[in-house]
């Protein structure tokens, strides 16, 4: 097995140790200062490069200092197998403006896969150890849905029913001060909208796609994604193309965004800490260095940026907020099987399962959409927590005898290309944000709000778009913030 997750192998214990033991800036031992530019922004993901980019065509002199030793974050195509799958972020719609125009600006072709979607939406159901033909499933003892929703699979009901229950009209409303007494666990907002405990557990919990459970995040959050999703689907109604990758692996957006910049991304550069006064910023990096700017953008998820120290201290609901607001538990395996062993079982290579597997999709990344060029084993919640808790080789080991055992033509056929969990990754520190109940009311506002010369920018400061798209709008926000500061 080659490991995708190599930041995690190199450096995790290193990363923690420095950010843990660092002086505040300025404080003893020897520093190197360098020359002062306009603005430091801190990370290459989608977020500081395009506040990079937009603030650099402003005139101003940017430099971009990212820990890991490669761009793009937490967009990362794992080019060592067939077809380029992607770790991270995974597909775009064309309603992703930002990101379809960087494409376009930088020269990366994107690719159509609009003809594999079929695909994906066809999963075989295993749960408590049987599996559930489609045709079954509707009368099936175990399917809890409502009359109305019984012919949904248990991977597609909770989308369809946020569809239909969202009470948020547009994508931004979640954040809105009237839409506070939404800030409830999506849990309790389920149930009071007539979801029985059944549904949510099979619907929700099984894999689910934010926090542990329906308990631990606010139902603004799922309110917010399905208001996005609804919006996203708008926009490609009369539109034959309905999602996207890039050529050569969705990392080649933020690698073409990175190569247009005037100055280097600065590589294997972890930050420690920031200073800010009124004369301006102070930038500190693992090996001591000390980089000076006027202003400086931090794109780091809070899950990460809790180990940074910043000077004078984050105070009030911001630092809660910082302190707090954690990122999702998510892994992933990559398998690329020897033998096509669906056909001789005559199954669809893709399942939804309760069991150690959790859920299966083959990747359809070849020439013909049929073709299946690799597996990727997602595995979330519980199982992606315990996964980050035991050794990880067994941990794969034992997700795939998992999958042997519940799919018999499948043993022998599985060979594992890579695997990564983006908790252990000190870079990442977890995937999106999760918002648990209070937490949207409680501290969104403050969040990005600039303290001193540090502004913030990342997926979780973004209101009215999601992953990709909702990174690249925070960093046009914070260009713009800059610009009229
Ligand atoms: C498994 C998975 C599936 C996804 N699927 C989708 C999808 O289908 N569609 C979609 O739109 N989105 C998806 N996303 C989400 C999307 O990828 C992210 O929301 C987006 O890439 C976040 O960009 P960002 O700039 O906010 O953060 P990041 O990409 O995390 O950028 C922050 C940067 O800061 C760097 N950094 C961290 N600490 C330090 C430090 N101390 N010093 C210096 N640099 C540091 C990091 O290495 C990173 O490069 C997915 C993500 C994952 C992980």
């Amino acid at each position: 097995m080659t490991d995708s997750n190599a930041d995690f192998n190199v450096s995790r214990r290193t990363v923690i140790k420095a950010l843990g033991s660092a002086p505040l800036l300025a404080a003893a031992g020897p520093v190197r200062a360098l020359n002062k530019t306009d603005v430091i922004v801190i990370g290459a993901g989608l977020s500081g490069l395009n506040a990079a980019l937009l603030l650099e065509s402003a005139g101003m002199s940017v430099k971009v200092l990212e820990g890991r030793d490669r761009i793009g974050g937490r967009v990362q195509s794992l080019r060592n197998i067939a077809g380029n799958p992607e770790a991270g972020g995974t597909a775009f719609a064309p309603g992703y403006a930002r990101l379809v125009d960087a494409a376009n600006k930088y020269g990366v072709g994107l690719v159509d896969i609009t003809p594999t979607i079929p695909y994906f939406m066809n999963r075989e159901i295993y749960l408590q150890g049987q599996y559930i033909k489609g045709d079954e499933w509707k009368e099936h003892p175990l399917n809890p849905f409502p009359a109305q929703f019984k012919e949904l699979p248990p991977y597609a009901y909770f989308n369809v029913l946020m569809g239909a229950i969202n009470p948020l009209k547009n994508s931004d409303d979640w954040v809105s001060p009237d839409n506070a007494q939404l800030d409830i666990s999506l849990h309790d907002w389920l149930v009071k909208s007539g979801q029985s405990e059944a549904a949510i557990e099979l619907a929700y919990n099984t894999n689910p796609t934010h926090g542990m459970s329906a308990h631990d995040i606010s139902a603004l959050l799922a309110m917010f994604a399905a208001s996005f999703g609804s919006k996203q689907r708008a926009i490609t109604a009369n539109n034959p193309v309905k999602g996207y990758t890039a050529v050569g692996g969705n990392q080649a957006i933020p690698e073409a965004m990175a190569g247009a910049l005037k100055n280097e991304v600065q590589l294997e550069t972890t930050v420690v800490g920031i200073r800010s006064d009124g004369s301006g910023a102070e930038v500190q990096t693992a090996d001591g260095t000390i980089h000076r700017a006027d202003r400086v953008i931090c794109s780091l998820p809070c899950s990460v940026l809790r180990r940074v120290k910043i000077g004078p201290m984050l105070s009030g609901r911001q630092a809660l907020g910082v302190k707090t607001l954690d990122s999702q538990v998510i892994n992933q395996i990559h398998i690329v099987p020897k033998s096509p062993f669906w056909e001789k079982d005559g199954m669809s290579p893709n399942m939804f399962t309760d069991s150690l597997a959790g859920m299966v999709i083959g990747e359809h990344k070849g020439a013909d959409p049929r073709d299946v060029t690799s597996l990727t084993i997602w595995l979330r919640g519980e199982r992606a927590a315990w996964m980050d808790q035991v050794n990880q080789t067994d941990a794969v080991r034992q997700v795939v005898a998992d999958l042997e055992r519940i799919r018999p033509a499948a043993k022998g056929q599985l060979e594992v290309l890579g695997y990564k969990s983006w908790y252990r990754d000190p870079y990442s520190s977890g995937d999106w944000a999760i918002w648990a109940p209070g937490q949207v009311s409680g501290f969104f506002d403050d969040l990005a709000k600039p303290h001193g010369r540090l502004h913030f920018c990342g997926e979780h400061t973004a209101v009215a778009n999601r992953g990709m798209e909702g990174a690249m709008e925070s960093g046009e926000r914070v260009a713009m913030e800059i610009l009229l500061a």
